[in-house]
């Protein structure tokens, strides 16, 4: 270890001080947690970028997941698929999408399956971006299923997210006269930080937003969102336009967005399901439930 000086010293002791690893309260771990994260990363799936076989791969583990709950295929189909780009260039996506009926304004759960897939030769398999999401929004359907929702609640598992948002477009577009209480979109909440915190942002002009904050931190250490982060690569991002969310910010639909920031395997092949820490997951899993099940 390099000899650390007196004020040195005291400046580590001040940062480490200031990032007080948070203890979440103790949640249960369900099994589904790691089984859809180990399905969705698994080889057949091929990193699952859109269009591909592998991604088709996912869409029917997703279509078989949620046909095995007691939740019902939204407009008469869980598969919903849409065309995207230029029309003499179009190409194709397929999003899922399902719900447990209630009272409307509904509450909407997104969460993106696709990937990256194969890159310079090496399989990504996006166990944290986003399988670690999708594994959530299953077992918040699962668990919807099994109550009686003061509100109709929407799970969408959507497709396109990592070449442009496309899924939570089309999405938006096709719920644009479906009354929306909010979103709340689910991307990489696998890799807790050092501190152990997720992190919520939610649209700036809803004054509700604030005390979704509130009611999440009972359940998970989480802190609010910083609108400006630095990615893997140093460079700076909105996290406004970074996921799925955004779709429905430009719709004027209120959002919230639970996530961890940047890691160092994000977006690489290490980013895998044996690197996820799934505590930390149920802690999401109750954070969000909290949110979806508030009178
Ligand atoms: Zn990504």
């Amino acid at each position: 270890m390099k000899r650390l000086t007196f004020v040195s010293l005291l400046l580590l002791l001040g940062c480490e001080n200031t990032q007080t690893p948070c203890t979440p309260p103790a949640a249960a771990v369900p099994q589904s947690l790691y089984h859809d994260v180990a399905a969705l990363t698994a080889p057949p799936m091929m990193g699952r970028r859109t269009g591909t076989n592998g991604a088709m791969l996912a869409a029917d583990y997703l279509a078989e997941r949620f046909g095995a709950m007691a939740v019902t295929p939204w407009s008469g189909q869980l598969r919903h698929p849409f065309e995207y780009g230029p029309s003499f260039l179009a190409k194709s996506g397929e999003n899922l999408v399902a719900w447990v009926p209630g009272p409307p304004p509904y509450r909407l759960v997104v969460a993106h399956y696709d990937h990256l897939g194969r890159v310079n030769g090496k399989v990504h398999p996006g166990a944290d971006d986003n399988a670690s999401g999708v594994a959530v929004l299953l077992a918040l359907a699962e668990r919807a299923s099994q109550s009686s929702p003061s509100q109709g609640l929407i799970f969408a598992a959507v497709d396109a997210e990592e070449n442009g948002l496309h899924g939570s477009q089309a999405l938006a577009r096709q719920l644009a006269s479906v009354p929306l209480e909010w979103v709340l979109n689910l991307d990489m909440v696998g890799r807790p930080p050092r501190d152990n915190r997720a992190q919520l942002w939610w649209r700036q002009d809803w004054p509700e937003g604030s005390q979704a904050l509130a009611t999440v931190s009972g359940a998970l250490c989480v802190e609010a969102g910083r609108r400006r982060m630095k990615g893997q690569d140093g460079v700076r991002y909105d996290t406004l336009d970074a996921s799925d969310h955004y779709p429905f910010h430009r719709a004027g639909v209120n959002w919230l967005y639970l996530g961890v920031p940047p890691h160092k395997d994000y977006h690489t092949p290490r980013d895998q399901a044996g690197r996820l820490d799934y505590q930390f997951m149920a802690g999401i899993l109750e954070g969000s439930w909290a949110l979806l099940s508030q009178p």
